[in-house]
């Protein structure tokens, strides 16, 4: 791959190439992908949108759940973004509830081009036990995990700071080597600093 880590990041590429319901369905394992996960109504579409800077990439809903696919976007023909389906809501059927929870650890465990998982938390809640289950699950199978606590802007700055310092000190106890940050889609909060990382884990050799 060439060197381009001192390249500025560009998402304005970010198209919609495929959205598959089964690993079969992937597209080709090669070049990078960094993939987004998150509780339903976590912020993760909004969180996507941010970051690409295309608003109507990733559908923002108030409806959660609703996200049922692996979704790929391509930034080139060696960079992807991928949106996972959204975890945690209640009224999932518990048949595809039994799909993701194989599905999603099979993608982790198997996915070469996987450099960095993206896990989107509400920062008002902070990590929540499907949450934990992703970071156990991608421990020693995916490079980097990187935490966003977004909506942001609905904490006061101590309380959001509080919230950080928290989620950083189980990840130190539990979860060696992820990181966190915080985040706010509608306050602009973190989005360059999350811009710089995806752009940099999408491009390092
Ligand atoms: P997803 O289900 O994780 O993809 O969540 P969405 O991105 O669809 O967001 C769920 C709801 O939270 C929507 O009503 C968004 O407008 C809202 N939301 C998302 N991010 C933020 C944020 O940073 N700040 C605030 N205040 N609201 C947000």
């Amino acid at each position: 791959m060439e060197n381009n880590k001192s390249e500025e990041p560009d998402f304005s590429t970010a198209n919609f190439l495929l959205a598959a319901h089964e690993l079969r369905h992937l597209p080709e394992d090669s070049g990078a992908e960094v993939a987004f996960v998150g509780r339903s109504n976590a912020g993760k579409s909004s969180a996507l949108n941010r970051i690409t800077g295309k608003k109507g990439l990733a559908r923002t809903s108030k409806s959660p759940g609703r996200t049922r696919e692996i979704v790929f976007f391509t930034l080139d023909a060696e960079k992807r973004l991928v949106d996972l389906p959204g975890y945690g809501y209640a009224k999932t059927p518990k048949s595809l509830q039994q799909h993701w929870g194989h599905t999603l650890p099979e993608y982790l465990a198997t996915r070469r081009s996987l450099r960095a998982l993206i896990i989107v938390a509400d920062a008002r809640h902070g990590l929540k036990d499907s949450d934990r289950d992703i970071l156990a699950w991608s421990s020693n199978v995916v490079p980097i995990r990187h935490l966003l606590l977004t909506k942001a802007d609905k904490l006061s700055r101590s309380k959001a700071a509080r919230s950080l310092e928290v989620v950083d000190a189980e990840l130190q106890r539990d979860f060696a080597g992820a990181s966190a940050q915080l985040f706010s889609a509608t306050a602009n909060t973190g989005v360059q600093l999350a811009r710089n990382t995806v752009w940099r884990w999408l491009t390092e050799d």
